[in-house]
């Protein structure tokens, strides 16, 4: 069966190629070179010689992902469905325009198995992990069709990303390669609904990454019932991983805390965050929540305003995160789970 290339690190791919080429490694930092470059098939590799390029046709795949459908947004934020190559999964992943660079907000997951209620990936659970090729795919999709170059990488669209997290992990490696996609790891942030052993897991690599925190609730009741995952690793849990985690990587984390119209956004809810997230000295990012078809709603702007001030004004660091490409469907999972519906 044919692999897809994309999936292999600098170092794996010369393994293999020595393995079953035996080939110098001058050849496989060619080849490695010409899969960042915008091409779909090996024919395209000018340099390497036409054998080469016939047994890399015979063993191996470009798993560089299709655009099917993409919406753009008034605010430049484009969303798109991709087709994974082996199977046809349909994914999605987001290209937002910030002032400091271009972001890619891709998918680890086929699905989620999480469960969060705000959330369309996770409706229909789980399908599978997504291999490390299928994440540099979506990059290398999203920058040929919109002829741009992504400069950050957000982990936060369809998936746990720590629940993959091997696969996520090569992604990293491959992300941060100079001859990959070359972006630093400063670029790069990694979501998670907080699996706490691979918060610590994640600690131990001290990578100089951004972990963002999804917290959207201050309380154990109200957290578990938005957030399953909190009934198995509770706030306090949660909190600790955090703590390992600043020890040993000093890097700052962010909270990503969605506001619920009365759900968590009273003051009451305000004064608990402060006083659950002091001793990590993290930034929270508050983000109205961007409406799926389920009851849950924003509260209105003045008293996301509202809420935001009184945590500035608290010592707690704040921001409200604008709301990106809300009139295209692009809250995790939407657009996707629309396609899904109308297929069936
Ligand atoms: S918010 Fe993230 S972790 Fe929760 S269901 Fe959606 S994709 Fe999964």
């Amino acid at each position: 069966m044919k692999e897809n290339i994309l999936s292999f690190t600098r170092d794996e791919l010369k393994s293999r190629f020595k393995q079953i080429y035996n080939l110098p490694s001058y050849r496989t930092e060619q080849v490695f070179g010409w899969l960042y470059k915008d091409i779909s098939t090996f024919d395209e590799m000018l340099n390497v010689p036409k054998k080469l390029r016939e047994n890399l046709t015979q063993d191996f795949f470009i798993g560089q992902m299709s655009v099917f459908q993409s919406h753009r947004s008034h605010d430049g934020t484009e969303k798109y469905l991709l087709k994974c190559v082996q199977d046809d999964n349909v994914i999605e992943a987001v290209k937002m325009e910030y002032y400091h660079g271009i972001s890619a907000c891709i998918s680890t997951q086929v699905g989620c198995e999480m469960g969060c209620v705000f959330c369309a990936s996770g409706r229909d659970g789980l399908v599978r992990n997504l291999s490390a090729g299928e994440m540099i795919g979506q990059i290398l999709a999203i920058q040929k069709h919109a002829k741009i170059r992504i400069s950050n990488i957000v982990l936060m669209g369809a998936g746990e990303p720590l629940q993959n997290f091997e696969e996520v992990m090569k992604f990293l490696e491959l992300v941060h390669d100079p001859q990959g996609l070359n972006v630093g790891y400063r670029h790069i942030t990694i979501s998670t609904c907080g699996l706490v052993p691979e918060i610590y897991k994640l600690a131990e690599l001290n990578l100089p990454i951004t972990l963002a925190i999804s917290l959207h609730s201050p309380s154990d009741t109200e957290r578990s019932r938005i957030m399953p995952i909190n009934k198995k690793y509770p706030l306090k849990d949660l909190i600790y991983a955090c703590l390992a985690y600043i020890k040993k990587t000093k890097r700052r984390i962010t909270f990503e805390y969605a506001l619920i119209k009365g759900k968590n956004d009273s003051i009451a809810d305000a004064e608990a965050l402060i006083k659950l997230i002091k001793p990590v000295f993290a930034h929270v990012n508050l983000i109205p929540i961007n409406t799926t078809d389920t009851k849950l709603r924003a509260p209105d702007l003045q008293w996301v305003e509202k809420f935001n001030e009184y945590l500035n004004s608290h010592g707690q660091n704040a921001t409200i995160r604008r709301n990106l490409g809300s009139d295209i469907n692009a809250a995790c999972g939407q657009l996707r789970w629309q396609y899904l519906k109308k297929s069936e």
